[in-house]
């Protein structure tokens, strides 16, 4: 054992800010390097034009993770980062007219043909959803994502629900909910997975759950205030951030991690490393990556990535008219597919948020925000999308939402799958790295086989999500802490 006391973060997304936060707390000389110029990762925010845009994460769930992982940072949530909760969640429009509003807590209303019978076998349906998924969901919260993932954990503490958790996301809303309007309406909550419902495992229904039982919500001043109040501590803790300082390369001496090299050709000697770029990229910075231990390379060729995304964001100086968070146009479940295949025309469905129905000032006054995510070829490599290729895509999906809102644009941000690769640093620009229909096989664990080298982020458990991924750096952080 070697006493460590300078340890490399790379990367300054949540999971590193979180990593050397923990250990700066711990008396560690902790140092961050930043690829960007600005911290955040995924969970920034960029202003332009008086518009507040996401980076990446939009908005919150499950939020006792979130507080659990402060908890854990020795910080108070509730002081440091008031939540504000999406009261008016979804408005989802199906193929035969039926018009679904997800609102606050267990509120949905069917406007439709029957609605008054229809809605009296939703409430009772939904009570049998929630009945046998709450208790999941507080497992999750409570048991397991506080604690690094175990299976013996997960058959202590859960060996009673394992039998829910074979099938597919459509399977469950078949077997749960007897309208095909209501069934599709709650699949669409679950299309951030970048899956149709009959390959979204059942698991992930816990998404849907969680708009019932805890609420979505956003932080006040949007969601880069989470990065912020974690670099104010980290640099409260004497943590040092280097911005604009993209690691080239894990430096080894005699099979220890020694130094880090970056791309400014400097070399900054470390005791121990840990990364929170993916295991794939993590893997790429070795300097020797023939030496690279058989176990990462084996996963890296095995690994299902997520999917790829083109974000289309406007800034309009009016204010659209829309009545709630999110806005959907879907097919029944069955066809949902169809929602996320490309087209040569606008897109017939449409999916999108208006952030600014809940925070008004994220946008300068009277104006909104709309954000949207289109299909695209998911087959296209990433460096594919070219500045014709994204426009081309998104003047489309412009066109669709023009045809149903009067918008005046005067701001406009599009992110392509190379744009997520080049800007974000995101391997092959797959926006959750490891896809959510990959189990915990998958992930790569935050001790890797090279002695002082350590691993967190979206890539390890639990990873994917703005509260998990700062929970994945705390592990990491713990068991660099415990073996050293
Ligand atoms: C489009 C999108 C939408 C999302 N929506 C949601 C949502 O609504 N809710 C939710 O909970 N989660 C959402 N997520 C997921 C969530 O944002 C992430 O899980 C979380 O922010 C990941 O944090 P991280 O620190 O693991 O990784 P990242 O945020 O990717 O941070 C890694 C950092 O490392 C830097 N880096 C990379 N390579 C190097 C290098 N060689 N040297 C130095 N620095 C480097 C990168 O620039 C980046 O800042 C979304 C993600 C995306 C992309």
């Amino acid at each position: 054992m070697q006493k460590v006391k300078t340890v490399g973060i790379i990367g300054g997304g949540l999971s590193g800010l979180a990593a050397a936060t923990f250990l700066a707390r711990q008396g560690y000389r902790a140092k961050l390097f930043e690829a960007n110029g600005k911290v955040g990762g995924c969970c920034a925010t960029t202003e332009l034009q008086g518009f507040s845009f996401n980076d990446g994460a939009m908005y919150i769930a499950i939020p006792g993770i979130l507080d659990h992982a402060f908890e854990r940072l020795g910080l108070d949530r509730t002081v440091l980062i008031p939540l504000r909760q999406i009261i008016a969640n979804q408005n989802t429009t199906l193929s035969d007219g039926t018009v679904i509003n997800i609102g606050h807590g267990r509120d949905i209303r069917i406007c439709g043909e029957n609605e008054n019978i229809r809605q009296a076998r939703l409430d009772i349906e939904l009570d049998h959803l929630l009945s046998k998924w709450e208790p999941v969901l507080r497992l999750l919260t409570t048991e397991l994502i506080p604690h690094p993932f175990s299976v013996w954990r997960l058959l202590w503490k859960g060996g009673i629900h394992l039998s829910k958790f074979h099938g597919t996301v459509a399977s469950e809303l078949n077997a749960v909910f007897s309208d095909p309007a209501v069934r599709a309406a709650m699949a669409g909550v679950m299309h951030y997975t970048g899956l149709p419902p009959e390959k979204t495992p059942v698991l992930q229904i816990l998404g849907l759950v969680s708009i019932f039982s805890d609420g979505f919500f956003l932080p006040e001043g949007g969601m880069g205030m989470i990065p912020k109040v974690l670099t104010d501590e980290l640099v409260k803790q004497n943590g040092e951030i280097f911005t604009g300082a993209k690691v080239e390369k894990i430096e080894l001496t005699n099979g220890r991690v020694s130094s880090l090299r970056l791309d400014r050709d400097e070399s900054i000697p470390v005791d121990a490393v840990i990364s929170t770029v993916s295991g794939m990229l993590t893997l790429g910075l070795l300097a020797d990556v023939n030496s690279a231990p058989s176990s990462m390379v084996r996963k890296m060729r095995k690994v299902p990535l997520s999917h790829k995304a083109l974000c289309v964001q406007l800034g309009l100086s009016n204010c659209i008219d829309v009545p709630s968070h999110s806005m959907s146009h879907l097919p029944m479940m069955e066809d949902q597919y169809k929602v996320f295949l490309p087209s040569d025309t606008s897109p017939e469905w449409l999916n999108y948020t208006v952030p600014t129905v809940t925070m008004p000032e994220l946008a300068p006054p009277g104006g909104s925000i709309i954000e949207m995510f289109p299909p695209i070829n998911q087959l296209w490599p990433a460096d594919r999308w070219d500045d014709e290729a994204k426009n081309s895509v998104a003047e489309k999906a412009i066109c669709a939402l023009s045809e149903r809102h009067s918008m005046d644009v005067v701001a406009k941000r599009i992110t392509s799958p190379r744009d997520y690769q080049v800007r974000m640093h995101l391997f092959d620009g797959a926006v959750y790295g490891l896809s959510p229909a990959a189990d915990v096989r998958f992930q790569f664990p935050h001790k890797t086989p090279i002695a002082g080298l350590y691993q967190a982020g979206q890539t390890t458990y639990p990873g994917y999500g703005v509260g998990p991924a700062i929970m994945s750096g705390i592990f990491a952080a713990e068991c660099l802490i415990k073996e050293t």
